[in-house]
């Protein structure tokens, strides 16, 4: 039974079923019809993985289908695991309040077109709000974090220091005229100064998305190299596609990760390649 649906484990006779969540994100309908699925048929208790999918344990063989009939009625199924489109992982996003965007349309929109998708290994892709990203991006084989170039209006901003406060990296200093000016060299590009401006004097004079490629969670840890530093966020679903199909086409047998894929081809050739018709905004 598992074999052809790599995400029901065999586990001691009963089955471990691994639901897929997109983006994070679960109706009241979606997590009643797991809780009665894990009261009716398993142990009572499910376990939220560190991709985000729920985990059903102790699942008798003779429950299996009915489990997965229940969870397809509710917009929820099995999935994440082999050589395929992993669980697309997002931040809360526009939730946040260091957050200029809203991540989770990206990854929900990622999800439609490639969620699932069968390829050469196994490709793990994780959406983050901003630079300082919750969810470690960087160590995934797509990462994709938003960013920010901020503008300071300087005849709007009255010297208040809030940005100042809230820059992680201290990139704002106050002039001699009392207004805030930003060390590009110290900046981050995260948008936190924008968002938290009382007069709204800081507005995006470039927004979008760094892509980053090939990075892996294992032990040891690698971060991806950077691919884009910052390109439109309408243009990530295509460039995800491009990397998807160029993996597809090019992966040798034992490049079951990106990793060794972006290390064998060089991420010089792999901007070339990808990059092509993709505007870069920095
Ligand atoms: S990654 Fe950034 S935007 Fe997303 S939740 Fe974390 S701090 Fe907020
Ligand atoms: S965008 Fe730059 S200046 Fe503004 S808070 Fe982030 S790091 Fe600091
Ligand atoms: S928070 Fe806004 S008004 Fe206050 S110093 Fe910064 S830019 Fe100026």
């Amino acid at each position: 039974m598992s074999k052809k649906r790599p995400y029901l484990t065999k586990t001691d006779g009963d089955y471990e079923i691994k639901v897929r969540v997109k983006a994070g994100c679960l109706s009241t309908d979606q997590l009643q019809a797991i809780r009665d699925i894990s009261k009716d048929y398993g142990r009572g208790e499910i376990h939220l993985t560190v991709r985000q999918e729920v985990l059903l344990f102790n699942i008798k063989e003779e429950f299996v289908e009915q489990a997965l009939k229940r969870l397809d009625a509710v917009g929820l199924k099995g999935g994440s695991a082999g050589f395929r489109v992993r669980n697309i992982t997002c931040c809360v996003g526009a939730r946040c309040k260091n957050c200029a965007w809203d991540p989770l349309l990206l990854a929900r929109e990622l999800d439609e077109k490639f969620g699932e998708m069968e390829l050469p290994g196994a490709v793990k892709i994780a959406v983050a709000g901003c630079p300082f990203p919750c969810n470690r991006p960087q160590l995934n084989d797509i990462g994709i974090i938003g960013r920010v170039k901020p503008y300071v209006d300087i005849d709007k901003c009255d010297g208040c220091g809030r940005c100042i406060e809230v820059c992680k990296m201290k990139a704002i200093t106050l002039n001699k005229q009392n207004k805030a000016v930003i060390n590009q060299k110290k900046c981050k590009l995260c948008g936190r100064c924008m968002l938290n401006c009382p007069i709204s004097a800081i507005s995006a004079e470039i927004q979008g998305v760094t892509i980053i490629l090939g990075g892996c969670g294992s032990w040891p840890a690698f971060s991806g190299e950077i691919l884009a530093k910052m390109i439109k966020v309408e243009d990530t679903v295509p460039l995800v596609g491009k990397i998807l199909e160029y993996y597809k086409e090019n992966a040798q047998p034992e490049e079951k990760r990106l990793r060794p894929f972006v290390k064998r081809i060089g991420i010089e050739k792999l901007r070339k390649e990808l990059l092509q018709g993709i505007e870069v905004l920095m």
